[in-house]
Parts: C-alpha cells; sequence; structure tokens
C-alpha cells in the first residue's frame, strides 16, 4: 500500500548554498601523468586546497583536498597524484595500495583519467583492478583527458573510446584537462548521481533533527511494499567483503541503472536475487580503514553514520580467525539506528574439522553469545557462517538478508496486537495486583523498522525501563521478530 514519506529537500539542488559537510567527495584516479593534477587544479580553480599527511607504512604521504566548482555542481574533490609520486618503488597495485583504504573511505565516487592519445596502458587495467577490489560499490566516471591532443578528429577518439570501454566501468567522455573541453560532458555525467547522494544526505539530516530545522517539508506518495531492499556491506579490511560481492555481482543478474523514484538513494550497485531486486549502498565507507588509524577523522564518523541511515540491512563481514570486540561494538550502532543486521563468519574453512571440541564447533557457539553480550538491545541477531573462497557464501548469506529485511518491514495490524495485548497482559503481572499499568492498546505507526506505540491512560507515563524491555521482548518471540530493532513507544492519553 502506498505510505507517504516526508521529504524535506527536492531537485534542483542549489550546491552554491551547501554546508561543505553535505557534499561528497570524488577521487581522480589513473597511473601517472595522466593529468590528475591538472584536472584537480582546474575544478578547484584559485580555490585553497587542503593538503593533509596520511600516515602510512610509516611514510607520510600527500593528498590534497579542495571545493570543485563545475558548473552549479560543487564537491569535495581529492587528488591521489601525490601518493603515487612518492612511492619509491613497485608496481602500481603495490603503490596504489599505500593509497590505503581510508582514503577510499571517504570517498564516494571517482574519475578515472586515461590518456586520449596514448590509448589504453597496461597500468590503467591495474588501476582499474586496484578500485574495483578495494571500492567495489564506487563506478567510476571514465574520461579521456588531453582530448585535445586528438587532432584528426572523431575516428581516433572513437577508437580510444573503444579501448576505454575495455575497462568495464562504461562509456569515457572526452576532456581536457588542460584547455577545459569537456568539463560540460563530465558536468553532466557527475550532477546525477551527486545530487542523489546529497539529497539523501540531506534528508536524512532533517529526519535526524525533526523538521522545525529544516523548515517545510512536503509529503510524497511512495510504495513502500515496492521500495527495493537496500543493503550494505561492511566490515574491516580483508575480512572477504570484495569476495563475497564479487561472487554476488558475477552469479546474479545485474542490473543497470536505479529504478525511476529510487534515484535519491545513492545506489552503487544492483542486482537481482532470487528474483528480488537488491540495491547495494554505499560499502566501503564504514570500517574500511586501516588497521592502524585508530580514531576515525570526525568527517568518516559523519559519513558513517549516514553510511547506515542509507541502507536497510546491514551485513556485518567478520573474519573467522581475527574477530574483535571493537567490530561487534561498531555493528552496535547500526541496531541502534535500527537497521536490520546480519552477522557473516566469513573464513570458516580456515577452522579445520568440524568435530565436536574444533576450534569450528567453538566459534560456532561463540559467537553469537559475543554478539547478545555487546549488543544486548536485540536477541537473536542472525549469524551466518561462510567461505567466501569456496563460494558457500553468497545464497545463505543473501537468503538471511532477505528474511531479516522482510521482517524488518513487517506490519501488525491493531486488531491483533491487541489480542496479543490482552495475553501478555494476563500473563505477566505488572508491579503486583492492582498497580497495572494501563495500557489502553497497542499500535504499529510505522515499519522500517517496526515501531509499535503503546497507549496508556494517566498525565504522566507509567511504562518502566523494564516493562518496555518485557513488552519489546514478547512481541519478538510472538510475532516471530527475532534479530531486528523493533521499538516501542509509550504515549500517555490523559
Ligand atoms: P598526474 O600525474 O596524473 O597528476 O598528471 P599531471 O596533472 O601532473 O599531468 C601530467 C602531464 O600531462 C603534465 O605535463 C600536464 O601538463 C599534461 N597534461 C595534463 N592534462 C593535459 C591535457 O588536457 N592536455 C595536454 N596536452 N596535456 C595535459
Ligand atoms: P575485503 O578487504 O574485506 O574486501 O577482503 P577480500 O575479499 O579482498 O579478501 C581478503 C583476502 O581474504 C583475500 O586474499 C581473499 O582471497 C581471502 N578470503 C576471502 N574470503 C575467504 C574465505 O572464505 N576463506 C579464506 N581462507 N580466505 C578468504
Amino acid at each position: 500500500a502506498p505510505i507517504k514519506v516526508k521529504v524535506f529537500h527536492k531537485r534542483p539542488i542549489d550546491f552554491t548554498k551547501l554546508d561543505i559537510n553535505f557534499l561528497p567527495a570524488v577521487i581522480l584516479v589513473g597511473r601517472p601523468n595522466v593529468g590528475k593534477s591538472a584536472l584537480f587544479n582546474r575544478l578547484i580553480r584559485r580555490r585553497e586546497a587542503l593538503v593533509y599527511n596520511t600516515p602510512d607504512d610509516h611514510v607520510t604521504r600527500d593528498i590534497r583536498e579542495g571545493i570543485a566548482k563545475l558548473g552549479d555542481l560543487r564537491f569535495k574533490v581529492l587528488d591521489s597524484a601525490g601518493l603515487e609520486t612518492e612511492a619509491t618503488s613497485g608496481s602500481i597495485l603495490q603503490r596504489t595500495a599505500t593509497m590505503t583504504a581510508n582514503v577510499l573511505a571517504r570517498t564516494q565516487f571517482a574519475v578515472f583519467l586515461i590518456d586520449a592519445r596514448a590509448g589504453l596502458h597496461p597500468l590503467d587495467l591495474e588501476v582499474g583492478k586496484w578500485l574495483r577490489k578495494n571500492a567495489p560499490e564506487i563506478k567510476p566516471v571514465v574520461v579521456l583527458n588531453k582530448a585535445e591532443l586528438l587532432f584528426d578528429g572523431t575516428e581516433s577518439f572513437s577508437e580510444a573510446a573503444d579501448e576505454a570501454r575495455i575497462l568495464g566501468f562504461g562509456d569515457p567522455i572526452a576532456i581536457s584537462a588542460e584547455t577545459g573541453f569537456g568539463m560540460t560532458a563530465l558536468h553532466e555525467a557527475l550532477r546525477p548521481s551527486i545530487e542523489d547522494y546529497v539529497l539523501q544526505v540531506l534528508n536524512s539530516d532533517c529526519e535526524d533533527k525533526g523538521p522545525q530545522q529544516c523548515g517545510e517539508s512536503s509529503l510524497e506518495e511512495v510504495d513502500d511494499s515496492k521500495l527495493p531492499l537496500q543493503l550494505a556491506i561492511v566490515g574491516r579490511p580483508n575480512v572477504g567483503k570484495s569476495t563475497l560481492l564479487n561472487a554476488l555481482l558475477q552469479e546474479e543478474r545485474v542490473l543497470v541503472g536505479p529504478e525511476a523514484g529510487l534515484t535519491r538513494d545513492s545506489v552503487r550497485a544492483q542486482f537481482e536475487f532470487q528474483g528480488r531486486t537488491i540495491y547495494l549502498v554505499d560499502t566501503a565507507g564504514w570500517l574500511h580503514r586501516t588497521k592502524d588509524e585508530k580514531r576515525p577523522s570526525s568527517l568518516s564518523i559523519m559519513q558513517s553514520k549516514k553510511n547506515l541511515m542509507r541502507a536497510h540491512v546491514i551485513a556485518l563481514v567478520l573474519d573467522a580467525e581475527q574477530m574483535t570486540h571493537a567490530e561487534v561494538v561498531i555493528a552496535r550502532r547500526a541496531v541502534e539506528e535500527g537497521r536490520g543486521l546480519v552477522v557473516v563468519v566469513n573464513k570458516m574453512d580456515l577452522l579445520k574439522g568440524k568435530r565436536a571440541g574444533s576450534l569450528y564447533e567453538k566459534v560456532m557457539e561463540s559467537v553469537p553469545m559475543e554478539i547478545q553480550t555487546v549488543i544486548p538491545q536485540v536477541t537473536g541477531i542472525p549469524v551466518i557462517f561462510t567461505s567466501a573462497i569456496e563460494g558457500k557464501g553468497r545464497i545463505p548469506v543473501m537468503r538471511q538478508v532477505i528474511e531479516t529485511y522482510e521482517k524488518w518491514c513487517s506490519r501488525l495490524s491493531t486488531a491483533r496486537l491487541n489480542r496479543w495485548l490482552r495475553k501478555v497482559m494476563s500473563r505477566h503481572s505488572w508491579r503486583g495486583e492492582g498497580s497495572q499499568p494501563k495500557i489502553k492498546y497497542v499500535t504499529q505507526v510505522k515499519a522500517r523498522p517496526p515501531t509499535f506505540v503503546a497507549f496508556t491512560s494517566g498525565k504522566k507515563h507509567q511504562l518502566s525501563e523494564a516493562e518496555i524491555r518485557f513488552l519489546t521482548r514478547s512481541l519478538k518471540e510472538d510475532f516471530g521478530l527475532d534479530g531486528i530493532p523493533i521499538r516501542i513507544m509509550e504515549r500517555c492519553v490523559p
């Protein structure tokens, strides 16, 4: 059935009036000498570039960041050139590998530069491979730079364009960082997805702050049941996210382009699993940072919250051999944000032997307990044990993701809830006889996640925290909503 969703901000967005905190980051990638710095300088014009260091493998590398101006569009632009020039040796993969995840974690979009005249270079393919591995959810805009050098016109461009398509990131556009040619085409290529991103961030920010801060909102009709599942796959580097993700993107039908009406969600990839459309949303941004970066920057905290808000279900991938308490603590945030959580314990193949008392068995037993301890708010969070490398993860993970999503979307009628309420009230003695809090009725006010209001009579709140917890637990047990973060609020009617 259609529901109304609040929409505070609408297209077109006036980027010139936006707080820079709401702007996404676009990283310029490419092998050395393709013109990344030239494009960076053109985009930021005379504005200040912020140069900061990322301590990495004990070497300090510079990343330049600035605010790009491209037509009416504004975004943060990151120049990765400093990262590779400081690297001394090794293949580009090794060098770009040092441009570690914490740079990509701040990035939502990418522009992939190729030298138009030189054509496709083997290093371009390596850069492509690297980007796919480290930020599989980012589909870069491929540009053929130095296009003004192709004086002999369209023919050589179409040749260069054919070569660029080999990268598998779609049609390239021709630009010249030096002369400014092609900036309109670049603007056209970037604007829709950047606007989608900004709308999403602005609207979720308004939901956090409430309408007072955001001014008038409007209501839009959306068919709730048709909003597809938005999944974020998160976890530390090296736990096997890409392996899992690639299996999904290779084996399922990959769809192109977001559906109409859904573009405001920043969708990075989409595929069909058992007849259902799944949108993969911003995946790199969360736990994806280096081991030695102990404190994430405030920016990455802000972004990670937005990332959580965008997903319906979050699949947290852990390494069976190297799980840390901290990872689970971070998963708690997903639950606090009301997202569905599925925990995936990967690399189970490394724990040999399934017999009683083996490490394999111990992990199977201890992980759900650990999760329950760290996230006491929600009982029964599903845990899937997989081996992505053996291709075994894909189906059980997706089945669980869908089950969690369906529960997360549940709607219970008021009639059913009240039959249930009467049963629960008779089963439980509320603070002894005679002083039963008078819950008049319970109704579900919202789904995704299921949110309930218990109406009590009186001027002040009557339900203690323990009672709310009891109600929550009973509701979950009786309606099979285990493992998802449901909410019950009390409202008094004098
Ligand atoms: P980076 O290593 O990718 O950052 O590349 P640079 O921005 O340093 O550019 C490498 C070389 O290509 C420099 O000599 C630039 O002047 C030149 N260059 C960059 N963009 C263009 C362009 O659009 N046209 C031409 N002809 N040269 C360019
Ligand atoms: P990501 O950084 O989380 O995306 O992790 P990757 O998917 O890149 O995997 C990191 C490493 O772990 C790679 O060498 C994978 O081949 C390996 N790996 C991934 N899944 C498994 C698994 O189920 N078992 C084993 N033994 N290795 C795995």
